[in-house]
């Protein structure tokens, strides 16, 4: 289906998506607020995965690429039937999230004190 589509029209069919769902959450990110006009540089962060449900990962293209607009043709429904299993984030904070998961328990405190002790 996307196959015959340029690269800028996947991106703007799947903006379109996180547009329509990101004014489930107000249209901004949980975190930083910024508010989102055309869903580009937003994501449908996942906060729980249920058994049994397709991740990003399980979506590539013919040429093995990610295959974000299948994924979130995938996501909008989930996203719709309970809305609580997800965030809308800006995608810095979603890559900041992403770097904060991987610290563990200990770290992650020893980290959080590092940062609240610095300064500018
Ligand atoms: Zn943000």
């Amino acid at each position: 289906m996307s196959d015959e589509r340029s690269y800028r029209e996947i991106n703007e069919a799947v903006w379109i998506i996180i547009k329509r769902l990101g004014g489930l959450y107000r249209s901004r990110c949980y975190v930083c607020h910024k508010h989102c006009d055309t869903g580009k540089g937003f994501v449908i962060h996942h906060i729980e995965y249920v058994s049994g449900e397709k991740t990003y990962s399980d979506f590539k293209t013919k040429e093995d690429k990610k295959d974000r607009l299948n994924y979130y043709l995938y996501l909008e429904p989930l996203v719709r039937k309970n809305k609580y299993r997800f965030k809308f984030l800006c995608n810095k904070c979603h890559f900041s999230t992403e770097v904060l998961k991987r610290y563990k328990t200990d770290k992650f405190k020893r980290l959080i004190k590092l940062v609240r002790m610095s300064k500018k």
